[in-house]
């Protein structure tokens, strides 16, 4: 990256470094996740007031002293604003914002990432989706985006792509009953008992909603909907498998939880 850098960048995370200054962590089409201060940010007449804010979207002219990159001009694109009309909605955008936070690396793109979390904040905003139902296609889109979807085209043993299937979330892959059964009547490593908890039952409807959230247009991703019985099972089973593949939780996601539920 040379001293002076244009990108367009959401801000995922703010940390107030003083008074004055607002330490912005970005997460940028040409370079994944940058961190960049914003001189001033805190004043009220600043000119970074609007865009330096969690969740906006703009573009940025930074230039680089030292290890750190300074903001020089920033021009907004997309406030979001109406995610902070109600705190669910703030607390389902901090979450995604987080999981881009945990996963995105410094000089690393993401351009289909940074598309899906747009996306998904556009749509919390928008009020027009349950918020449950993007929470999960996000989670499965996320999965598949950052190359670890699980095969969901049947049961990886026999095939079988009919009636209710087990989503074995450690493994990424589905077992209908028969084989989980007979498998079951095997014995099993240590290591296989410690992972083989871990299984989501999937009714057709909710299989199909995970398969629809992988491979769907982008632009259509969140326009479907499920049946009442098949909602559940798909948001439970979107949510382990995110997490589980990610190996860690997020305190946004307890929240968002605890306020909604
Ligand atoms: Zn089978």
């Amino acid at each position: 990256m040379s001293a002076l850098v244009e990108v367009k960048g959401l801000v995922i995370r703010t940390v107030d470094l003083s008074e004055n200054d607002k330490l912005l962590t970005l997460f940028t089409e040409e370079y994944g996740k940058i961190t960049a201060v914003a001189n001033g940010s805190r004043a009220l007449k600043s000119r970074y007031l609007a865009a330096a804010q969690l969740f906006c979207y703009s573009s940025y002219v930074l230039y680089q002293r030292g290890e750190r990159y300074w903001v020089r001009e920033v021009s907004l694109i997309e406030s979001f604003f109406d995610l902070r009309a109600e705190l669910s909605r703030m607390s389902l955008a901090a979450y995604i914002c987080d999981v881009a936070d945990g996963v995105v690396e410094e000089n690393a793109p993401e351009k289909d990432f940074l598309r899906l979390v747009l996306n998904s904040l556009y749509a919390i905003a928008n009020g027009k989706f349950a918020q449950a139902q993007i929470k999960a296609v996000f989670e499965m889109r996320a999965a598949a985006v950052l190359g670890f979807c699980p095969m969901l085209d049947g049961c990886h043993t026999c095939g079988k792509t009919d009636g209710e299937l087990y989503l074995d979330v450690m493994n990424g892959v589905l077992s209908c009953p028969e084989c989980r059964s007979l498998a079951s009547m095997q014995p099993i490593t240590e290591e296989e008992s410690r992972t083989a908890s871990i299984i989501c039952r999937l009714t057709p409807g909710a299989l199909a909603a995970m398969q629809y959230a992988v491979s769907c247009p982008i632009e259509r991703l969140f326009s479907f909907r499920l049946h009442a019985d098949d909602e559940l099972l798909f948001y439970q089973s979107a949510e382990k498998y995110l997490l589980n593949q990610l190996e860690r939780g997020f305190k946004s996601l307890d929240f968002y939880k605890e306020i909604t539920s």
